[in-house]
């Protein structure tokens, strides 16, 4: 069976904090998977591109916006094995393409536009059949991998960080998923720390009854606090949070998602929420393709 390359590797991070607090800091590379799409997307996609290849369909269908870093690994992965790939896209076609859907065009997926008003019917048979226009060959992948399916191919991320036997792993949370993945395949000692980048995000518990299959779950911790007003939302003390870590540490973050996991884990650090000997893995899921909607002077490491 075709795959593509998941390997990824877990980086120490040390400074004059963690050296302070005693506790020792890891980087998950998901990013360095592929320099545009984003590691946990590859992980979510694992079990559905397997269902396509069983089901010897040609296709595969999913949902996104303009800037969906999951319509972009859909394309690559897509491409990368020789299948067929359609976007469904929220939203009217813009004058100008966003980089993000140009680079789905550049990895052969079809777009299809849609309003708004539309889009809501994302989960619909009817509606995704109108759309496939008779073609019954297809994968459908819902927005974001958000499927029992997509936690389950998250939940691959877990083999490799088992090595560094870790007391915590904190994740960016946008649908949810990849942190249900996480949770399916801890040890029962680990915490696993959600930093949600939505603002006001209450139903992560439902989605985590949806997303593990009624399973029993053990809850995440979340930390509420740092969605920096909403999804997409920044300032200047997250773009100058990014700069410091690159600098320090070399590591590229993005300001949807992974740079508000960093902020909100080094802040804890200093809170002293981690006791000494604590073993803290930062899973890095990528995104960085995200960046190129900044003025590009914000973010220098563009
Ligand atoms: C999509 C994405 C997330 C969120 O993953 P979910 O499984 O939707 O919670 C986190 N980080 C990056 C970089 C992403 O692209």
């Amino acid at each position: 069976m075709l795959q593509i390359n998941k390997s990824f590797q877990i980086n120490q991070i040390k400074n004059s904090l963690t050296d302070l607090m005693g506790i020792s800091l890891f980087v998950a590379r998901l990013d360095e998977i592929h320099s545009i799409i984003s590691g946990n997307k590859i992980f979510k996609l694992h079990h559905f591109i397997d269902e396509a290849i069983e089901n010897n369909h040609d296709t595969i269908i999913t949902f996104g916006g303009a800037y969906s870093n999951h319509l972009v690994a859909t394309a690559y992965y897509a491409n990368s094995i020789g299948m067929k790939s359609i976007g469904v896209v929220r939203g009217e076609k813009p004058d100008t393409l966003s980089h993000t859907l140009i680079d789905c065009m550049n990895y052969e997926m079809e777009l299809i536009f849609v309003s708004r008003e539309e889009y809501k019917n994302k989960d619909k048979k009817e509606f995704i059949n109108q759309l496939l226009n008779g073609h019954s060959n297809a994968t459908i992948i819902p927005e974001g991998g958000y499927h029992p399916l997509g936690a389950k191919g998250a939940s691959l991320i877990m083999d490799t960080i088992h090595e560094i036997e870790p007391s915590h792993i904190a994740v960016a949370v946008g649908t949810a998923t990849t942190m249900a993945g996480l949770l399916l395949n801890k040890k029962n000692d680990q915490e696993i720390i959600a930093v949600p980048v939505i603002k006001n995000m209450t139903d992560i518990y439902s989605r985590l009854e949806y997303l593990s299959q009624n399973n029993p779950f053990i809850k995440p911790v979340i930390f509420n606090d740092y969605h920096f007003g909403g999804y997409a939302k920044y300032d200047e003390s997250l773009l100058n949070f990014m700069l410091e870590f690159y600098r320090e540490h070399k590591i590229k973050t993005d300001f949807v998602y992974t740079g508000k996991m960093f902020f909100a884990v080094m802040e804890k650090i200093k809170a002293g929420y981690f006791k000494k000997g604590s073993r803290v893995v930062c899973i890095h899921t990528g995104g960085l393709q995200g960046n190129f909607s900044l003025n590009p002077s914000s973010v220098f490491f563009n």
